[in-house]
């Protein structure tokens, strides 16, 4: 049985994913271009697990500056398609952020709820800048406004409609992140 039998539609598809990821690496590319000559300064790209691992990996392969890399957890959704509410922390970041620039790399932005979570968390580990790096954002459910830590920026790659989307790294019960573009499930798989 091939993966791609239970997607009813594709929204994003390799090709416009990888297209749009060219554009958001230079626009960030620009912006970091004076922080990357010193070591101290080093940007850190931070991935949100599980769902941020292929955009990051994407991502950080088109940013022509040196750039640490670190991953985060955070839980908030269980196995189905609504949040559960409060997020936590399960998996902290191993490198010292102190006094650094940090890009949170995340699949999607709904809520904001996990974000604003992580947000906190960073500056309070004393990043002196958290901006956020997006691939999908779904504006029109947001709960919580997303607050960026001194100089921080919002980069997103698309806005989402208000479905439930799998691959390019987001799940279903764990499955479909090795899907290469971003789709829509059938509805049966859902029951
Ligand atoms: P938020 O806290 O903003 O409500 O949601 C955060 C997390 O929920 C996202 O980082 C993502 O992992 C998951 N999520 C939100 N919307 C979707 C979606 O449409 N599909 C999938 N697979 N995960 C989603
Ligand atoms: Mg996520
Ligand atoms: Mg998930």
């Amino acid at each position: 049985m091939a993966l791609d039998d239970d997607i009813e539609r594709i929204l994003w598809s390799e090709q416009e994913i990888s297209d749009r990821i060219s554009e958001i690496a230079s626009e960030i590319s620009d912006d970091f271009k004076g922080f990357s000559s010193s070591s101290s300064s080093t940007p850190v790209l931070i991935g949100v697990a599980t769902g941020a691992f292929m955009f990051l990996s994407d991502l950080a392969k088109k940013i022509k500056f040196p750039v640490l890399i670190d991953f985060v957890r955070a839980e908030s959704y269980g196995s189905g398609t609504q949040s559960n509410g409060a997020p936590r922390i399960s998996c902290d970041v191993k490198i010292d952020i102190k006094g650094k620039h940090v890009i949170l790399v995340e699949d999607i932005v709904d809520t904001g709820n996990t974000l604003s979570c992580l947000i906190s968390h960073l500056k309070s580990k004393g990043a002196c800048s958290v901006s956020v790096c997006t691939l999908l954002d779904k504006p029109t459910r947001r709960k919580v406004e997303v607050q960026l830590v001194g100089e921080g920026k919002f980069y997103k790659g698309f806005e989402c409609p208000d479905y439930f989307v799998v691959g390019y790294g987001m799940d279903f019960a764990e499955l479909y992140r090795n899907l290469a573009y971003v789709g829509v499930l059938k509805p049966e798989m859902y029951q």
